[in-house]
């Protein structure tokens, strides 16, 4: 028997030991980059002080099984949720059909042996993102819900593969140009892809944990890598932008997560230490994030929120000051308020359609930092709880957003106006441009973005998005703002009508300013007024949302007409002429539908300004068309103010400001 025992033993130690040169972790390595001093790690100590790294592995292995007092903050690995679709990213994962981007669908096969380099169209996006291995959690989950040992057979064989094919080379940056020709470790070691296996692979740990494939030689070869990654990414992080922020708090995450590391405490510091600087940084006195995109905007704020979290779980929160708290709260105040009532948020720069199943969680997650934010409690608990703000209409001033907005209910009228600095790298050449919501409909969408980086083909895409000419704004000549830096001239909300002016000097030679007037709080008017030494074609552009429209060029108007009685009518004076144009609108990545644009234009002189009126009046269950609309400037352009007549079927409404 004592023979049978140590003749197993030996075979078991062999077998460890060949596993281990076939991957080439050393044990003794790994075990050295932990604090073996830490309560718990006593038995692995000791076998590590007498040289037996390999039973060292196995009562580590046994520590980690057992552990306590460390929590992660994302998926329950004791009780996970798998969607319909992410079975399907972990059944396919089997075959090595990979879930890389959901603009990519079905995924691309990557072959037996699997190709990490494989690049089928030549969007950056797609040969980054297949690093993120984001059908590796759902495989977790599938195998915690089905108890079936192939998930995590594979995830170990995968997980192996990716080590071995992956390795990390010398380093000297990423450029972002001629992607095409950069070696494969531009690609799979970019920070950003780092840290997003950082954050993940806590969730991979815990949910395989339980596997009989999890073994002790595997366990090293998870830590090795874990650590080389997290040893990357704490020196290599990125100079600026929501980049940093992703990569700052994902470092947070490892620290937290395996504060048995040595270097854990340094990684927590470092991560600490960025997210308080560039909060400072990145987020405006008014609580916009400086991209101007709301989908970065709450990004952040999740970011922001993650790290509080994991080190809130862990024991930590101390090592974040009170101010932080306060900019993350401005950043949530800011979100609701350019929401919509239907949760949705207007898609300037790259943000993406998100609706209300998105949003939902959003909220929940952010209602545990705030409790006394009433509106956040409504928003969470789907107006259930809570209340709404005893404002409606609220201008953020340095981000450049200014919501005019008759209530916060499904009947409410809402437009989100954007004209601020200059932004980052998402923001695009939009100030001037609105979104406008009534009674469930969005009128307005934005275009959206449609797709980032890649080869010329993709950015011709992309750069269509990004142009001036396809936002709710003015022009010259069809061609980009050259100025991209708006400033408010005057806000004035009051429970009667709110005015919103802003200008921008957009080009050499012309300046736009637009007054919004929101009358009566129950329609717009749009004053635009672009004055200044250039000459040439000026006009003002309107996308409205996909829709078959009815509409009326010489008195150069157009009107939805939805069977559901919720429709606007847009009438423009001022203008020569009015000319349909190319639209489309993008809610999603890779994913876009034509809707009607036009253009109303008129010629400018140089010395000469050009002033359009744009009224948009929801009509309800009117003829939308018939209602009779006109507007004039009463007096010529004056840089103190402006003051204009509107007439709508019958009823005058003079409007005017003064600066
Ligand atoms: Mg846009």
């Amino acid at each position: 028997m004592q023979i049978m025992q140590k003749t197993k033993y030996i075979l078991f130690v062999v077998a460890l030991l060949s596993v281990s040169a076939l991957y080439g972790a050393d044990a003794g390595s790994v075990l050295s980059l932990l604090d073996l001093s830490r309560p718990g790690l006593e038995k692995v100590a000791s076998l590590h002080a007498e040289g037996k790294d390999s039973l060292a592995s196995v009562a580590l292995l046994d520590y980690f099984k057992s552990r306590t007092g460390v929590k992660s903050v994302g998926v329950d690995a004791s009780n996970p949720k798998l969607t319909k679709e992410e079975r399907r990213w972990a059944d396919e994962g089997l075959e090595h059909k990979f879930f890389v981007h959901k603009g990519y669908q079905p995924s691309y096969f990557y072959g037996d042996d699997i190709d990490w380099q494989y690049w089928p169209v030549k969007d950056n996006e797609l040969r980054w993102q297949l690093h993120r291995t984001k059908w590796w959690v759902p495989m977790g989950k599938a195998f915690r819900i089905t108890g079936d040992e192939k998930y995590a057979r594979e995830w170990v064989y995968q997980y192996r593969d990716w080590i071995r094919k992956n390795p990390l080379t010398e380093f000297s940056g990423i450029l972002d140009k001629d992607m095409e020709n950069v070696d494969n470790v531009y690609f799979a070691w970019r920070p950003l892809e780092v840290c997003d296996r950082l954050a993940h692979q806590i969730e991979q740990f815990e949910l395989f944990m339980p596997s009989e494939h999890f073994t002790p030689d595997f366990l090293i070869d998870f830590l090795d890598n874990y650590h080389r990654h997290a040893d990357f990414a704490n020196s290599h992080y990125s100079k600026q932008g929501n980049h940093l922020l992703f990569e700052a708090q994902r470092v947070i995450f490892a620290g937290a997560f395996f504060p048995e590391f040595k270097d854990a405490a340094a990684w927590r510091k470092t991560g600490v230490d960025i997210l308080n600087r560039e909060i400072g940084k990145q987020v405006l006195p008014d609580g916009v994030q400086f991209e101007l995109d709301p989908g970065y905007h709450m990004a952040s704020v999740n970011i922001f929120g993650k790290a509080l979290r994991m080190m809130d779980a862990n024991g930590y929160r101390g090592e974040f000051p009170e101010s932080y708290l306060d900019a993350v709260g401005k950043m949530v105040e800011f979100t609701y308020n350019i929401a919509f009532p239907d949760y949705t948020l207007p898609v300037f720069s790259d943000n993406k359609l998100h609706t209300k199943p998105g949003m939902l969680p959003n909220y929940r997650s952010w209602r545990k930092f705030f409790p006394d934010d009433c509106m956040l409690r409504y928003l969470a608990t789907d107006g259930k709880k809570g209340h709404v703000p005893a404002y409606t209409s609220r201008a953020f001033t340095d981000g450049g957003f200014y919501v005019m907005r008759s209530g916060w209910g499904d009947d409410a009228t809402v437009m989100v106006l954007k004209a601020g600095p200059k932004g980052e790298w998402h923001n695009q050449y939009d100030n001037g441009t609105f979104e406008m919501w009534t009674a469930g409909r969005n009128f307005f969408p934005d275009s959206g973005s449609y797709i980032y980086g890649g080869d010329d083909e993709v950015l011709k895409q992309r750069n269509w998005f990004r142009q001036t000419a396809v936002h709710n704004t003015l022009t010259l000549d069809n061609r980009n703002l050259d100025n991209r830096v708006s400033k408010l001239l005057k806000w004035e909300a009051t429970p009667c009508g709110d005015v919103t002016v802003v200008e921008t000097p957009g080009y050499d030679g012309l300046t736009h300013r637009r007054a919004v007037f929101f009358v009566d709080k129950k329609f717009y008017v749009i004053a635009d007024e672009a004055y200044g030494d250039a000459a040439g074609d000026v006009a003002i552009h309107y996308q409205l949302l996909p829709c078959d429209p009815v509409e009326n060029t010489a008195k150069k108007s157009v009107s939805t007409a939805f069977a559901d009685h919720n429709n606007i009518t847009l009438r423009v004076f001022g203008a020569e002429n009015m000319v349909a144009e190319e639209g489309w609108m993008s809610p999603a990545y890779r994913q876009k539908e034509a809707r009607p644009a036009y253009a109303f234009r008129s010629q400018k002189k140089s010395g000469k300004p050009v002033r359009f009126i744009t009224v948009i009046y929801p009509t309800g269950a009117d003829d939308a068309s018939a209602h009779r609309i006109n507007a004039t400037f009463k007096g010529k352009h004056s840089a103190g103010g402006a003051a204009l007549e509107v007439t709508v079927d019958g009823k005058k409404y003079p409007l005017s400001y003064t600066l």
